[in-house]
């Protein structure tokens, strides 16, 4: 499959970059910079859909940033190109619209505010405890330039618990410099907490759930929301 990274400049970016050329499957054609700074090794593009006619892309990977993100996808879905979006700050609201825009105009993308293996299990693990507790709180940690709060991970996961258990789940963000992508789901009853935590230390803990987002992308229907739905069913 020929892959574009759109956000090819950026510490996730760069990240997926050297996982596609590092794999067998896949051939990096391209990266978006808004900038056009050049990249070691890529072909660089600051616009999209010339990238995509150019290099003849099978799927595009986007870990830009929140006002980009939009534009991205109506490129994509114009295109007929899949997506496999990590860029994170999107409502819910904004991501149920593009539920339904994808499949009424039969466009393949995955959303997975989270590409951890161990993160998407954290989600899992808490929407299955919620039930059994009074109260929960969701508590995230991010280095210092995440532009977006609350996280698209806790905003997933509080989407998933309140799903289950019609109680209003609270979000509280920090943000410091030394960190990269952890969260903290804290459930109580008198006498007791349930603390169910994940860390992502580096950003190569991602790439495993990318690279299987590219692989599954011919497979789906619509706007997947969650890598849940690959990696637990068989697609
Ligand atoms: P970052 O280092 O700031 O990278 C973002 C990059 O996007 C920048 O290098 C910027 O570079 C580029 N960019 C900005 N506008 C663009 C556009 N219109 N087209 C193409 N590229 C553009 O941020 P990051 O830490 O890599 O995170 C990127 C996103 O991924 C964030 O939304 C973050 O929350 C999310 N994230 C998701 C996961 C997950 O598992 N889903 C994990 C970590 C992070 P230039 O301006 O030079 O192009």
């Amino acid at each position: 499959m020929r892959v574009i990274v759109a956000g090819a400049r950026g510490k996730m970016g760069q990240e997926v970059c050297k996982a596609v050329r590092n794999s067998k499957k896949f051939t990096l054609v391209g990266g978006i910079s808004s900038s056009g700074h050049p990249i070691e090794g890529v072909d660089v593009y600051t616009d999209l859909a010339k990238a995509i006619n150019d290099t003849k892309a099978d799927v595009v990977v986007d870990f830009t940033i929140p006002s980009a993100i939009e534009t991205n996808m109506e490129i994509c879905l114009a295109q007929n190109t899949p997506m496999v979006i990590g860029t994170t700050g999107l409502s819910q609201t904004e991501l149920k619209e593009w539920q339904v825009r994808a499949l009424q105009e039969n466009w393949k993308a995955i959303y997975a505010p989270n590409f951890a293996i161990g993160a998407v299990l954290m989600m899992k693990f808490a929407q299955e405890a919620v039930p059994h507790f009074e109260q929960a709180e969701i508590i995230e940690y991010h280095h210092a330039q995440k532009i977006d709060a609350p996280s698209g991970t806790a905003l997933r996961t509080k989407t998933m618990m309140e799903e289950v258990s019609g109680k209003a789940i609270p979000t509280h963000s920090v943000r410091l410099p030394g960190l990269v992508a952890h969260q903290e789901v804290i459930l109580g009853l008198p006498g007791q907490t349930l603390t169910i935590r994940h860390d992502s230390n580096n950003r190569e803990s991602f790439m495993p759930g990318v690279l299987l987002a590219i692989e599954k992308i011919s497979t789906i229907k619509g706007l997947i929301i969650g890598l849940e739905h690959i990696l637990f069913t068989d697609i």
